[in-house]
């Protein structure tokens, strides 16, 4: 994993991107390799990375630390998040002692240092909000407390990112919130974690990549083209930055953004 990490990460320096982040694995199981992934990539190359951070599984004092660890090696972007329970754990709940959701660890991180902080952002609104209205809520109470992009979860049809950003902007947010693209690497897969994450896969995509797992390059043309059509659409619209979830598939988001002109 580590191998095809780097050379993801060497293959897709190249597009220069703005910064790339590295995730945190649910429950803060991979914290210490976020970590090192995150300096290295800092030490190593000149890309800026980004941390991911979540509150789950750790107290404050404990992210804290992590966060003065970031600050002294130089690391200035946090993407900031609450996490999920580790799978079979239930319902959320706050660790003890710990930051109970992201505008609060935004709080504590802002103490620490003047972090760029990036935050999640979700089109069909997260699972656990009751309204868009409460989802716009959250948003804006982690850009109160500092957050200046938002990344959006991924979406297959373009419309609900329209909508949602009509929705953002109609409740003052002037924020970038960057679309975020999944090339579908891995269609069973996409399918269990979007059942999780609520984000819908249309009744025309799943026809369309049925199956396809068989057959991996069939599956990963369809892909490119996919993702390729869904920036023409929103470059179409004015937008100008996305955020990839490349899943260490190098192959896949060099060849899309070569067909949006990034060389
Ligand atoms: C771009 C992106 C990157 C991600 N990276 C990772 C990662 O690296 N590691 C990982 O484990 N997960 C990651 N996730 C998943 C994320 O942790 C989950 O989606 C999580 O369920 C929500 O995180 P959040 O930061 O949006 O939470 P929050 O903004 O804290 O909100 C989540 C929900 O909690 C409730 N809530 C929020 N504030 C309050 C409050 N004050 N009172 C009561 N209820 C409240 C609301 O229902 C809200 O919808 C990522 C998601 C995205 C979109």
């Amino acid at each position: 994993m580590e191998e095809k990490l780097w050379n993801a990460v060497r293959r897709l320096a190249p597009l220069k991107p703005r910064f790339v982040s590295v995730t945190y694995g649910a429950g803060g199981t991979t914290r210490e390799r976020t970590h090192q992934t995150v300096k290295r990539i800092r030490d190593e190359t000149d890309l800026k990375p980004a941390a991911h951070l979540t509150c789950v599984g750790a107290s404050r004092a404990q992210i804290d630390e992590v966060a003065r660890g970031y600050w002294e090696a130089g690391i200035r972007h946090i993407v900031a998040l609450r996490g999920d329970p580790p799978q079979g754990m239930g319902k959320y709940a706050p660790y003890p002692e710990g930051y109970a959701y992201t505008s609060d660890l935004i709080s504590g991180l802002k103490k620490i240092g003047n972090f760029e902080i990036s935050v999640a952002a979700f089109p069909e609104k997260h699972p656990e909000s009751q309204s868009f209205e409460e989802d716009i809520r959250v948003l804006k109470g982690k850009i109160d407390a500092g957050a200046t992009r938002a990344i959006t979860q991924y979406f297959f049809d373009v419309d609900l990112y329209t909508q949602f950003i009509e929705r953002v902007r109609r409740a003052g947010i002037t924020i970038p919130v960057v679309p975020g693209l999944i090339p579908i690497g891995n269609f069973a897969l996409l399918k269990k974690f979007s059942a999780m994450c609520g984000a819908t896969i249309p009744p025309w995509l799943a026809e369309e990549f049925e199956g396809l797992d068989e057959h991996p390059r069939k599956r990963d043309e369809a892909a490119i083209a996919l993702a390729s059509r869904q920036c023409q659409q929103l470059q179409a619209q004015g937008v100008e930055q996305f955020h990839f979830y490349t899943l260490n598939r190098a192959d896949l988001t060099l060849a899309i953004c070569n067909n949006i002109g990034i060389k």
